[in-house]
């Protein structure tokens, strides 16, 4: 252990990812808590990190208030009819209404913004969505934060929570270890903002072998944001509602701007609108909420996937009419090129131009995420002045553990945040966060040297658990004492796939298959205390896989209980094929035990706080 050098840092905010979140938190901080010291610590380099590294073609989440485009009130309903009702709708109103000013700052900070020419305005792709060249997006966004901060620490993954001795389920900081030198960090600090991403790579992706590595979601997101706060105890909602996206194939490219600006439209391979022709069979499924508009995105997932069970496939996109328009060809290109250039070299390579062919789409493997037409993730205190008292214990976006707050994909309920709003919620994080440290809510935390040290050794096992096992084998990678990280994250993803729901079944499971799921994730937990390291970059890859895999057990473990099909398209339960709104119209939300490491799960109410307000309003 000597050979990693151990620091210490103590501060007040400390921001565990430098994402959209995370910069958005450490900007605000500064802003409320002039006097405080702020912490970003982040896996990678916040220039560069996080979903929106490689940059965005469009935000995604912009009401448009002073021109009186939409209100909070419009992007509730949106969010709660995508989301087949099930909403935190104190959370989505708190975003939407702070969400223009997050835009505006950017804006200021030279985000290079569209502007439609006619009226002045930011140039719109669709409802919600403006449009950006937005290729340095995320190293804007980082200056912000860099400029805010006491210090931004790079190239850190933080692996643990550390828990406050003196007064039960209050944190005390995180730990983690430094990927590039290998020494050990110790933050200790009155408050942690977790913004650390969602999670990709849990269910076995489509593009394996030499495609390993392309994924929709990033795929250095690894779901630290739920694993470190389910680690600690904290409760979480939703987890069963992982995401499924239509996208190009192969490359994952965004149809967004496709769809809204071009106004592209998909048919299957004899040219038919598919999605028509599975009408009766969804509502036999849903009901009514096949007929809401606009069609919530796993209704629309559902009829692609039933059509290529039915042999219907290739579905492809119609891009043949757009683009002999050359300014829409512009559109339709760069859309890739400062976004997912990834698309454009795999059309290259496959010698697709959507002038003349129409490119294929599929459905990827599922992700857990917060920010997107999904809301998995942390449950959270709203704000004091919208949520019910179910929804509210003091300071909004804090966990059920005090002094951890999150935002972005670690915050549950929440939909269709995207990446402004998701900043807006790391800043409504951190104005919280310092209030509870000015009521003196932080006060006489300890944390014991026992505490950090048993962290230490724990994070350098993997090394050691190499180190010494590594003589046994004379060839090849199969060891009798430990696992490599690949080992344990293919293992993973196949319990995840072939039993939760992924690819491999058309995203079908069954209350048999999620219980067997769930043993084999046991038997997996207990190897990964043998997963062996060989260097700080498989070390790294060794603590990805455990929070993977602490974060696939609350995936199966919501998904078991809730029985019923709630989002068709992003997953089926083959034991509960319909929508149950009598039984389950309300959000689940669980809690592991840390000490036995067992599940409970419960069912809350979900308040429809929006059109509730409404009718006592008109009464
Ligand atoms: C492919 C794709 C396309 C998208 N397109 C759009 C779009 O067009 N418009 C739009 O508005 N939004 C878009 N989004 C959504 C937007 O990117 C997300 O909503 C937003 O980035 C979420 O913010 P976040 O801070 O929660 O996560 P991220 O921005 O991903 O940040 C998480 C950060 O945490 C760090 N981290 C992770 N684990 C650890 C750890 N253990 N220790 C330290 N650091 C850690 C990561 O390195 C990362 O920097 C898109 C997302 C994806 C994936």
């Amino acid at each position: 252990m000597a050979k990693h050098k151990t620091h210490y840092e103590d501060c007040d905010v400390l921001v565990v990812g430098g994402g959209m979140a995370g910069t958005g938190a450490t900007f605000e901080a500064r802003h409320w808590g002039r006097d405080m010291k702020i912490i970003c610590v982040e896996k990678a380099n916040i220039d560069r990190s996080g979903a929106v590294a490689q940059g965005l073609y469009a935000i995604n989440c912009y009401m448009g208030m002073q021109w009186g485009e939409n209100q909070p009130e419009d992007h509730v309903r949106y969010a709660r009819n995508d989301l087949m009702g099930m909403v935190r709708e104190d959370l989505g109103y708190d975003m939407a209404r702070h969400v223009d000013s997050t835009v505006h700052m950017f804006d200021e900070w030279g985000l290079p913004m569209m502007k439609n020419e006619k009226t002045g305005r930011y140039l719109r792709e669709g409802k919600w969505q403006i449009m950006i060249h937005g290729e340095s997006y995320k190293p804007i966004v980082a200056e912000a934060a860099k400029k805010s901060a006491d210090k931004i620490y790079n190239r850190i993954m933080i692996t643990h929570l550390l828990m406050d001795e003196a007064q039960e389920n209050r944190v005390g900081g995180a730990v983690g270890f430094n990927m590039r030198t290998g020494d050990y960090h110790v933050f200790r600090s009155k408050t942690v903002i977790v913004a650390a991403g969602g999670a990709s790579h849990i269910f076995k992706p489509r593009a394996v072998g030499e495609g390993m590595g392309r994924t929709w979601y990033a795929p250095w997101s690894n779901g630290s944001a739920y694993a470190l706060p389910i680690a600690v105890g904290a409760k979480m909602t939703q987890m069963e509602n992982r995401i499924v996206l239509c996208r190009f194939k192969d490359g994952y490219g965004p149809v967004g701007a496709y769809f809204l600006h071009l106004k592209t439209y998909t048919q299957n391979a004899n040219g038919e609108n598919y999605e028509k022709k599975w009408y009766d069979q969804t509502k036999e499924l849903v009901g009514e909420y096949i007929d809401h508009h606009p069609t919530p995105t796993c209704l629309r997932n559902h009829a692609f996937i039933q059509e290529t069970i039915a042999g219907g496939g290739p579905i492809h996109m119609v891009t043949t009419e757009a683009f002999q328009d050359p300014h829409l060809e512009t559109v339709g290109w760069e859309n890739f090129l400062g976004m997912t250039v990834g698309q454009a070299v795999v059309w290259a390579s496959q010698n697709i131009d959507p002038k003349y062919t129409n490119p294929e789409l599929t459905t990827s493997e599922p992700y857990v995420m917060g920010s997107h037409a999904t809301c998995s993730g942390a449950w959270v205190s709203g704000p004091e002045d919208l949520s019910p008292p179910e929804y509210f214990w003091g300071y909004n976006r804090m966990l059920t553990i005090d002094g951890l707050f999150g935002a972005g994909d670690t915050v549950g309920g929440s939909a269709h945040k995207f990446s402004s709003g998701s900043f807006t919620e790391g800043r409504l994080a951190a104005k919280a966060a310092v209030k509870y440290i000015e009521d003196k809510k932080a006060e006489g935390i300890n944390v014991t040297d026992k505490q950090c040290e048993d962290f230490k050794v724990a994070i350098f096992k993997p090394l050691e658990t190499y180190q010494v096992a590594q003589n046994e084998i004379t060839g090849g990678t199969v060891s009798p004492s430990y696992i490599s990280p690949i080992q344990g994250l293919q293992r993973l993803q196949r319990i995840m796939d072939e039993y939760v729901g992924g690819i491999a079944t058309n995203y079908m499971t069954n209350g048999n298959m999620l219980k067997r799921g769930l043993e084999l994730l046991t038997w997996l937990e207990e190897d990964l205390e043998k997963v062996g390291a060989e260097d700080l970059h498989q070390l790294m890859r060794a603590w990805e896989l455990k929070h993977r895999a602490l974060t696939s057990q609350c995936v199966t473990e919501h998904t078991m209980f809730r029985e019923e099909t709630r989002w068709p398209g992003y997953y089926y339960r083959g034991d509960h094929m319909k929508l149950d709104d009598d039984n389950w119209h309300c959000l689940t939300v669980s809690r592991r035990d840390p000490k036995t490491g067992k599940f409970s799960l419960e069912k809350v109410p979900v308040y429809h706080i929006v059109d509730e307000n409404e009718k006592k309003k008109a009464s």
